[in-house]
């Protein structure tokens, strides 16, 4: 039985909902599971896993303290999936930003809007470490991370920018795997927390 919130308080949250939903049916050695819009403090030790959404990191590191939930999700338990803002959530240091204030779920150093504005948005193949053929990512106004930590596996990189790391349960990406049908590395994320929940 797995347990599955997204942070709604704003972003791409439907879009997260509806992906969890079809990765958990699709994995047919997981029995049961519930995916929700989560909101209060008191619902985050329920969850096995949490998906940060895509959307402006700024206006929700803002709600996450309006709505008293920095605590509970910087000692979350489970595994989160972030993507996007997401990611520039999950991290440990921003570059030169005080806007956002990062959770330190990622051992990372993430820059926001690295690809600039003439690629605002773009969509590029990416090899996947732990998947045989290349991701179609879609990024929008995408992050990377500059530097990660000993503890961290980076899976996935254009140039030198790291756009996908997973540590421990977790797992952040710079794009928008909920924007699509390719659900990889939505599957990748659980099947790496299911293997930590049976030790
Ligand atoms: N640039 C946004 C931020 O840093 C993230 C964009 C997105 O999530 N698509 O908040």
């Amino acid at each position: 039985e797995i347990k599955a919130g997204v942070l709604a308080l704003q972003g791409d949250v439907s879009e997260h909902l509806d992906a969890f939903d079809r990765t958990l049916d699709s994995i047919k050695d997981i029995d049961g599971y519930e995916v929700f819009a989560l909101k209060r403090p008191e619902d985050v030790e329920s969850c096995q896993a949490i998906a940060i959404p895509g959307g402006e990191s700024t206006t929700i590191s803002r709600l996450i303290d309006r709505n008293n939930l920095r605590e509970p999700l910087k000692t979350f338990s489970g595994g989160i999936f972030a993507t996007c803002a997401g990611m520039v959530l999950s991290a440990s240091r921003i570059v030169d930003d005080d806007d956002v204030k990062p959770l330190s779920i990622m051992d990372i150093e993430v820059k926001r809007n690295a690809f600039g504005r003439q690629k605002d948005s773009f969509e590029s193949e990416i090899q996947i470490e732990g998947l045989s053929e290349p991701f179609r990512a879609v990024f929008i106004r995408a992050p990377v991370a500059v530097s990660a930590g000993p503890g961290v596996k980076v899976i996935g990189k254009i140039d030198d920018g790291i756009v996908a790391a997973m540590q421990g349960k977790n797992m952040a990406l710079a794009f928008h795997p909920e924007l699509g049908d390719d659900l990889r590395l939505h599957e990748l994320f659980i099947r790496n927390l299911a293997g930590h929940l049976r030790v």
